[in-house]
């Protein structure tokens, strides 16, 4: 193999590593937020079910004091009716009797109802606390690996950029500026391929017998379809000739 292209080979390597830590590390900040949401959600479980607790204790406590203001009615009817001269006044307060303790029976249910609501969320809110303080240690394990690997994709990008830099002033000007200018197209894909039965391994496009040739003797060639860089892995290496 030729020196250009065993050198170039090795900037384009370096150059693929270099793109996907830039990749990764990008993405590290989206994964911060992506955690911090996730912990903020559990957070607002715990809050609506607090306050749905709260509600249903004031709701019990108002049908209490409605109950025993119903209860007081009826000792006050009751004492009234003692003194009742007529029977149809004491009948009539004998019905309001009796509808005031109808009142206090659908209270009675509607508490029931809220007392099972109330221990059905406690218990709820309960599963909610434990879930919160998961997410609250997962959270914080997990950001601190984030970090730690922003600070290893930093540390290995310095070393890949330096040796990027070492094989870069080995390569001839003239073949590394022409690569430069196709990896302004795209970082992410590689632009110097082998021939691969004398067609482009990027492609697949069969090269003209002349650039065949070229390639052969170890010449900087190109693929008249993608611009790629082409180069023959057998051709003789420069100690050979
Ligand atoms: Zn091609």
């Amino acid at each position: 193999m030729k020196n250009w292209v065993s050198h170039l080979l090795t900037v384009q390597k370096l150059d693929m590593r270099l793109a996907a830590l830039e990749t990764k590390y990008r993405t590290i900040p989206l994964e911060k937020e992506r955690l911090k949401e996730e912990y903020r959600a559990v957070g607002e479980k715990v809050i609506s079910l607090t306050a749905q607790v709260r509600k249903y204790e004031c709701s019990i406590k108002e049908k209490e004091m409605a109950e025993s203001e119903l209860t007081e009615k009826i000792k006050k009817i009751q004492i009234q009716s003692a003194t009742a001269k007529k029977n149809s006044e004491y009948q009539a307060l004998m019905n309001e009797i009796a509808s005031t303790h109808a009142k206090i029976s659908d209270i009675e249910t509607e508490q029931l109802k809220d007392i099972d609501a109330l221990e059905e969320t406690k218990k709820a809110l309960l599963v909610a606390a434990e879930e919160k303080k998961a997410a609250e240690r997962a959270a914080k394990t997990e950001l601190q690996d984030l970090t730690e690997t922003a600070e290893q994709i930093k540390v290995e990008a310095l070393s890949v950029k330096k040796q990027r830099k070492e094989f870069a002033s080995l390569c001839e000007p003239a073949v590394l500026e022409l690569y430069g200018r196709l990896r302004e197209k795209d970082r992410t894909r590689q632009w110097l391929v082998a021939l691969n039965n004398g067609a482009c391994a990027n492609c697949a496009l069969k090269i003209t017998p002349q650039t065949l040739n070229e390639a052969k003797k170890g010449q900087v060639t190109t693929c008249d379809n993608c611009g790629c860089i082409l180069y023959d892995p057998s051709a003789p290496s420069d100690y050979q000739e």
